[in-house]
């Protein structure tokens, strides 16, 4: 089946690090501003565990080089600067549920949810096999349960097809699988991604150990479609 992005209105979409924004959802995200709706982006991690030896980024510069990437990239898809929200949490340490630190965002996640009001949430998908995109998802569902969200809710996978063990694919009946053609705004989508140096060049060249996106990864994010995955039932 297909997305119709003219029916999805102000959509929140989140993010766990600076760069799934891009590549999970920079085609929807064109789309959804060429359709004039809001889009809101919410950024769960600090993205500052991505280079934990380089010298010449410290954490606190990293943070904020990964802030001022994710920025840019939004700016390329049509969202400005005060349209996106920081959670600030550390790099692969976000909340889970049985977890001390899980109460406070989902208030502040509520928070926001409460002050957009979006008639969409594009979350990373359930079992994505990385531990901020599964805790991300938590915190959002408990959150949207909070403030009796009863919007469109979107997942959308990013480490899927490379982390995924049998049992992190939809099951059956679980999902109804979306399809986006995003033919039209692929260079756009493409000039995102490019915007996250800090994850696709050798820009921070001093750590052996540093994170940073593989041609193999990066191409299959280099496609005119992108998956949706829309729970059938919770
Ligand atoms: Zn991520």
């Amino acid at each position: 089946m297909r997305l119709d992005v003219a029916s999805l209105g102000t959509t929140l979409v989140v993010a766990p690090h600076p760069d799934d924004e891009s590549l999970g959802c920079g085609g929807l995200i064109a789309l959804l501003r060429s359709h004039g709706h809001r889009v809101h982006l919410l950024v769960t991690t600090d993205g500052a565990g991505s280079h934990p030896n380089s010298r010449q980024y410290p954490t606190d510069r990293l943070r904020e080089l990964r802030y001022r990437e994710v920025r840019c990239a939004a700016g390329v898809l049509g969202v400005k600067a005060d349209e996106i929200t920081f959670l600030h949490c550390p790099d692969r340490f976000v909340p889970v549920r049985e977890s001390s630190g899980f109460p406070a965002v989902v208030d502040r996640v509520a928070e926001l949810l409460h002050e957009i009001e979006p008639q969409t949430v594009v979350v990373p998908w359930r079992r994505d096999r990385h531990c901020d995109h599964e805790a991300s998802w938590q915190i959002l569902r408990e959150a949207a349960g909070r403030v009796r969200f009863t919007g469109c809710w979107l997942e959308y996978h990013v480490w899927l097809p490379e982390l995924g063990d049998a049992d992190a694919f939809p099951r059956p009946g679980e999902v109804r699988r979306l399809e986006l053609d995003i033919s039209a705004v692929l260079d756009l989508k493409r000039r995102a991604i490019a915007e996250h140096r800090s994850q696709t060049t050798d820009l921070i060249s001093d750590d052996p150990n540093g994170f940073r996106l593989s041609p193999e990864t990066l191409a299959r994010f280099d496609e005119p479609i992108e998956i949706y995955l829309e729970p059938n039932d919770d």
